[in-house]
């Protein structure tokens, strides 16, 4: 046994916890877990918990069902929603093949797999994302509208606010997590919010993504709401986006960071955008992944539908962000299109392939577009070589099937699966009669 692994046990046993938690994500993003009792650790981390992989979304086949779990000890936490008396603790794991090689189903092995490539080229990435989601009341019913708990906007102090309440215990059981959080605000939708995590190394920040989603929900049932992360539950306010900010470290030094050059932004830097532009169509079903998705991206809101960039530009799907001085090398890029419903170990996964690929082929840069891209006509846009993102789900599937990119990024398994679940997911929605239709057509035709 490492240290790590000794750690863990014996702060289980000084800390009484009864119940350990093994933490995983299915390929569509949602939390996994299986709980096991002390005892069973050890094994745990020499052969890893058994499970039947057939039956969690996109990971085997019947016939080769047998999976194994083995949790990772560096991301060992004590739950803090489950109590002291037993506590309860929780680790992220790899999965595995009984053979022991790693599964080609697991996100957490495809974020891996990229960032070891990123390794290669001598590079970190680090990801900081800013999470919006909304808070309702509880008790819509399903296909019912929710009612916001507020009529706040984009930075509303509201006094003795729910909200406020909300974001204080939220933040405080994050930072009792080890999840250390930048930024907390009202965002512009009525009941909606946003809280920023600090910058991370990316496999960290997707883990933590995932506990965050977790806790949002946890603490919405104990004050007697109810967090949603659905990309555009309201059809006249803006949507839930998870704008993340990214770059690459070279050991010590920013990548992306070049003294007097425009937004002190390096030649690495700019490939790395023109590669997240050149790939940016085939990578949304990815960072985009629901019909519910395209109403966002297409909806206003300050949500980019169009593959641009800029630097004071909130139509641009990338955005350079103002540079701090006193920050440092604090050079970053932000991507604006990925929504808070995503799986974050593919979406970043996709995203940093898209980057790296620039910066191996060395792509050119476009201009920046200084206008808002929303308030041009559509022969303008053509005009100036402004391409749009996909526009649905379907739209969006069809340009990943001929991605060798997001193929080789994801690997084989991983995306034949997602492409056959949103093939699947898209048939469903074209299949209804919406309300929408029924109330337009039904009176007229
Ligand atoms: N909610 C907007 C979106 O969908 C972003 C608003 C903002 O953070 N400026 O992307
Ligand atoms: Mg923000
Ligand atoms: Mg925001
Ligand atoms: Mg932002």
């Amino acid at each position: 046994m490492d240290r790590q692994q000794e750690f863990v046990l014996r702060t289980i046993e000084e800390r009484d916890i009864r119940f350990v938690r093994l933490w995983f994500t299915d390929v569509l993003g949602a939390l996994k877990s299986v709980a096991v009792a002390p005892a069973e650790l050890e094994g745990a981390f020499s052969e890893g918990i058994g499970f039947d992989g057939s039956v969690i979304e996109g990971f085997a086949r019947v016939y080769e069902a047998d999976m194994l779990a083995k949790p990772d000890p560096s991301t060992f936490q004590v739950l803090p929603w489950r109590g002291d008396n037993p506590g309860t603790a929780r680790m992220f794991c790899d999965i595995t093949l009984p053979d022991g090689a790693p599964s080609m189903a697991d996100p957490r092995h495809v974020l891996q797999r990229t960032l070891a490539k990123a390794a290669d080229q001598g590079f970190t990435f680090y990801t900081h994302p800013e999470i919006e989601f909304f808070l309702f009341e509880k008790g819509a019913k399903p296909g019912e509208q929710p009612t916001p708990i507020d009529q706040a906007g984009y930075f509303d102090h509201v006094p003795h606010g729910s909200a406020q309440d909300f974001r204080r215990a939220a933040i405080t059981m994050l930072e009792s997590m080890g999840i250390s959080v930048e930024f907390s605000h009202h965002e512009g939708a009525p009941g909606q919010n946003e809280i920023d995590l600090r910058y991370a190394d990316a496999l960290s920040t997707a883990d933590n993504i995932m506990t965050f989603r977790t806790v949002i929900k946890e603490v919405a049932l104990e004050q007697g709401i109810f967090a949603s992360f659905m990309p555009k539950p309201l059809a006249d306010h803006p949507g839930s986006g998870m704008h993340t900010h990214m770059s690459l470290f070279d050991g010590d030094s920013n990548a992306f960071y070049e003294a007097g050059a425009p937004y002190q932004l390096s030649r690495t830097g700019r490939q790395f955008i023109a590669g997240l532009l050149h790939h940016g169509a085939e990578i949304t079903a990815v960072t985009n992944q629901w019909v519910n998705s395209y109403k966002r991206l297409w909806g206003g809101g300050e949500a980019p539908a169009h593959l641009t960039w800029g630097h004071n530009n909130r139509s641009a799907m990338v955005r350079v962000p103002m540079y701090k001085p006193n920050k440092g090398q604090s050079s970053r890029v932000e991507v604006r299109s990925i929504d808070s419903a995503c799986n974050p170990y593919l979406a970043f996964s996709v995203l940093l392939a898209a980057g790296l690929k620039g910066i191996e082929e060395g792509y050119e840069l476009a201009p920046e577009t200084e206008d808002d891209v929303w308030g041009l006509t559509d022969s303008e846009r053509r005009a100036m070589g402004i391409k749009p993102l996909p526009a649905s789900l379907s739209d969006a599937i069809e340009v990943m099937e001929e991605s060798e990119l997001v193929a080789e990024t994801l690997g084989e398994h991983t995306f034949d699966f997602f492409l056959r679940n949103k093939r699947a997911e898209w048939a469903d929605y074209r299949g209804q009669v919406t309300a929408f239709e029924l109330e337009r057509y039904l009176p007229r035709l």
